[in-house]
C-alpha cells in the first residue's frame, strides 16, 4: 500500500484503465466500450466456452479441436485467472478480452513450465504481474509497457480487427477437398488452388478490398456487409486468427520477460530485441501448440509469419495510397523492416523444425501470407492503386 492506501496492483490497473480511456478519446469515441461490466461478461465467456465442450476418454472436445483433459483444465483455470488479475475497465471488450487471455494463458503455461513437474517460478512471478488489455487505437500495433512492478501487454483494437478480416478473406481462398476420404474441414491451399478459387468466386477479393479501403481511407478495417464465413471455413478461421493472436501476445509477453529480467539480446539495441522477441515468442507458440492443442509446428506458428504478410501488406497500401509506389521499409510500426523479420522466422522454422520436404515441412507454415500475398497481388491486378487517386488516407496513419 502506498500513502494513499491504494495497493501497487490497483495503481497499475488505474493507469492501464487511463491510458485506454485515452485512446478512446483521441479516437473520438463518446461512450465506454464495455456495455456493462467487463469482467462479468468475460467471465461468463469463459463459463460458455467450458460448458459447450464435451469431455471424453481424456479429451476436451468442441466440435471442431480436441484438447488433452489434464492442460486444457490448467488452461481454462489460467485464463480465469488473467481475466480476474487484468480486471478489465470500462474500456474494453469483455468477450473480446476472454478470447485473447485464452491465448495469454496458453503462452503463460508454456512460461511457467505449469504443466510440467518442475513450474518455473520467477516466470510464475512475472506473470503474477503482468496485466493483460486490448487498447482502443486503430493503428496496428501491440504494446509491451511496465507501471512499477507490474507489467502491460496491450494489443491494438486495428490490428486485431485487421488480422481477423484479412484471416477471413484467406480462408475463403482456399479449396475445399471434395475427395471421398476427407471431412468438411479440409482445404488445398497451394498457390494454383487459390488461384482457382478466385477466379470462379470474387468474394475474397471483395472482402480483402473493402477490408483495406475502409482501413485506409475511414480508419476501421471492417467490410461490414460480409456475414461469418459458411461452416466449413469456421474450424480453420479460427485456428488461424488464435495462432495470429497467440503470436502477437507472445511477442508481447517476450519484451516484458526481457525487461523484467534484464536481459540484453545481442545486436543492435532496439532491433536486436525485436529479433529475440520474434524467435522466442516462435518457440512459445510452437511448444503451447504441441502440448496443449495437439498441433504441428506448421499449423501452430502460421500466424507469425501471418500477421508479419498482414504488417506488410498494410505498409504497401499505405505507401500507394500516399505516393503512388512502394517505399523501401525502413522499419513499420516501430520494428524493423518485414522481410528482415519474415526471413529471420523463416530461418527459426528451417533450422529448429526440419528442413525436409516432410509432414513438417515449412511448405504448410506459409499457406496463410502466401494466401494474403496471392490476394494483394490481385487486388493490384485489378487496378486498386488507381481508384486512390483522389482519396486522402484517414488521420489514424499520421506518424505511422
Ligand atoms: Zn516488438
Amino acid at each position: 500500500m502506498n500513502s494513499s492506501g491504494r495497493s501497487p496492483r490497483d495503481l497499475a490497473l488505474a493507469a492501464l484503465h487511463k491510458q485506454q480511456l485515452e485512446a478512446r478519446a483521441r479516437l473520438g469515441v463518446a461512450t465506454f466500450i464495455s456495455k456493462g461490466d467487463a469482467l462479468e461478461a468475460a467471465l461468463k465467456r469463459a463459463d460458455v466456452r467450458e460448458r459447450e465442450c464435451v469431455i471424453r476418454d481424456g479429451y476436451v472436445q468442441t466440435p471442431a479441436f480436441k484438447y488433452p483433459e489434464r492442460t486444457e483444465r490448467l488452461r481454462w483455470a489460467r485464463t480465469r485467472n488473467i481475466l480476474l488479475r487484468s480486471s478489465p475497465g470500462p474500456d474494453e471488450d469483455g468477450n473480446y478480452l476472454e478470447m485473447i487471455a485464452r491465448q495469454a494463458a496458453s503462452i503463460e503455461m508454456i512460461l511457467c513450465q505449469e504443466h510440467t513437474d518442475q513450474p518455473n517460478q520467477r516466470s510464475q512471478e512475472l506473470c503474477d504481474h503482468l496485466l493483460l488489455g486490448t487498447l482502443p487505437t486503430l493503428q496496428p500495433s501491440a504494446f509491451a509497457r511496465r507501471h512499477g512492478d507490474f507489467h502491460f501487454v496491450q494489443i491494438s483494437a486495428g490490428l486485431m480487427e485487421f488480422a481477423y478480416q484479412s484471416s477471413k478473406a484467406v480462408v475463403l481462398s482456399w479449396k475445399p477437398m471434395n475427395g471421398p476420404e476427407s471431412n468438411r474441414s479440409e482445404f488445398k491451399c497451394e498457390p494454383e488452388d487459390v488461384q482457382s478459387v478466385l477466379s470462379k468466386n470474387p468474394l475474397p477479393l471483395q472482402l480483402m478490398r473493402l477490408t483495406i479501403e475502409n482501413y485506409l481511407f475511414d480508419g476501421w478495417p471492417r467490410a461490414t456487409a460480409y456475414a461469418p464465413p459458411p461452416i466449413n471455413y469456421q474450424a480453420p478461421l479460427e485456428l488461424l486468427i488464435n495462432c495470429t493472436e497467440r503470436f502477437i501476445i507472445a511477442h508481447e509477453y517476450c519484451h516484458n520477460l526481457y525487461d523484467a529480467f534484464d536481459i540484453v539480446p545481442p545486436g543492435d539495441p532496439l532491433r536486436g530485441e525485436e529479433f529475440a522477441a520474434d524467435v522466442l515468442a516462435f518457440h512459445l507458440v510452437a511448444e503451447s501448440g504441441f502440448c496443449l492443442d495437439r498441433l504441428p509446428p506448421n499449423v501452430s506458428t502460421q500466424g507469425a509469419y501471418f500477421v508479419l504478410a498482414s504488417l506488410g501488406v498494410i505498409h504497401m497500401a499505405l505507401d500507394l495510397a500516399r505516393y503512388g509506389e512502394v517505399r523501401e521499409d525502413l522499419g513499420f510500426a516501430g520494428h524493423p523492416p518485414i522481410k528482415q523479420r519474415l526471413q529471420v522466422l523463416r530461418e527459426c522454422y528451417l533450422q529448429t523444425v526440419t528442413r525436409e520436404d516432410s509432414d513438417l515441412s515449412i511448405r504448410a507454415v506459409l499457406f496463410a501470407a502466401e494466401t494474403l500475398d496471392l490476394l494483394w497481388r490481385g487486388l493490384l491486378d485489378d487496378g486498386i492503386v488507381a481508384r486512390w487517386r483522389d482519396r486522402v488516407v484517414h488521420p489514424i496513419w499520421a506518424g505511422v
